[in-house]
């Protein structure tokens, strides 16, 4: 079994799930008292939320990188960050190491065309909805084609998971607010939603849409286990 490098604390609430789905998935596979050889790397998360709405992306990939070391140090075979707006700097934290990096959006993708889907909506951070890092490469090395929620709806998503979602809080109102957003983003054609911020899981569920979620957290947490078997 390869150790896995985790990159967390973007929240601890999302990490949470993915350490508790990366052992689970282990025990599933292997029995008895098994789990997951891995370690993490957890940050103090109102400084990298300060930074980012700073715009302050320059020390943000600097301390992903330094992050990404630290966990190759400590006998990490590859790395898994556990968020998806900070895979904005995925190829550089790449390039710092020697160890590979699973990406988020790829596990993403392969499951949406395992599910025969070409036409998704993005909920997520308005870093991974409006920039092109993610949506690119959906687009661009998957064929996928993304839809995003309109400029206010994309403010409501945005808020929710940096005000309730990240500091624990969740919602029915919010949960109500998703649901409308999740119903305009399939009458415009999209065929499943992905939930492309590792929080969102908290609040949302299969039953909050008429069509099939992708949920970034339990989908790269699988595939973490599934590359550490190989
Ligand atoms: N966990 C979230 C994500 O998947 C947002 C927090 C962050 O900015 O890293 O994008």
């Amino acid at each position: 079994m390869k150790t896995i490098g985790l990159i967390g604390g973007m929240s601890w609430e999302s990490t949470v799930p993915y350490y508790r789905i990366i052992n689970e998935a282990v025990r599933a596979r292997l029995g008895l008292l098994h789990s997951a050889r891995c370690v993490l790397w957890s940050f103090d998360f109102q400084e990298i939320e300060e930074l980012q709405h700073r715009g302050d992306w320059d020390e943000l990939t600097g301390r992903m990188i330094d992050a990404a070391k630290a966990v190759e140090r400590a006998g990490a075979d590859f790395i898994v960050i556990c968020t998806n707006t900070m895979h904005m700097m995925a190829e550089q934290v790449r390039a710092a190491v020697r160890i590979p990096l699973l990406h988020i959006a790829d596990a993403t993708a392969d499951a949406i065309r395992a599910a025969g889907l070409g036409k998704v909506g993005l909920l997520a951070t308005r870093f991974t909805m409006e920039q092109d890092f993610y949506k690119g490469r959906l687009g661009e090395k998957h064929g996928l084609d993304v839809l995003i929620p309109d400029e206010a709806d994309r403010k409501v998503v945005h808020d929710v998971i940096y005000n309730e979602l990240c500091a624990g809080r969740v919602k029915d109102e919010s949960r109500r607010k998703y649901r409308a957003i999740i119903r305009r983003l399939a009458d415009a054609g999209a065929e499943g939603i992905i939930l492309g911020c590792t929080e969102i899981g908290l609040l949302v569920k299969p039953e909050d849409s008429p069509v099939p979620l992708f949920d970034t957290t339990p989908i790269h947490a699988e595939a973490a286990v599934e590359f550490a078997l190989a």
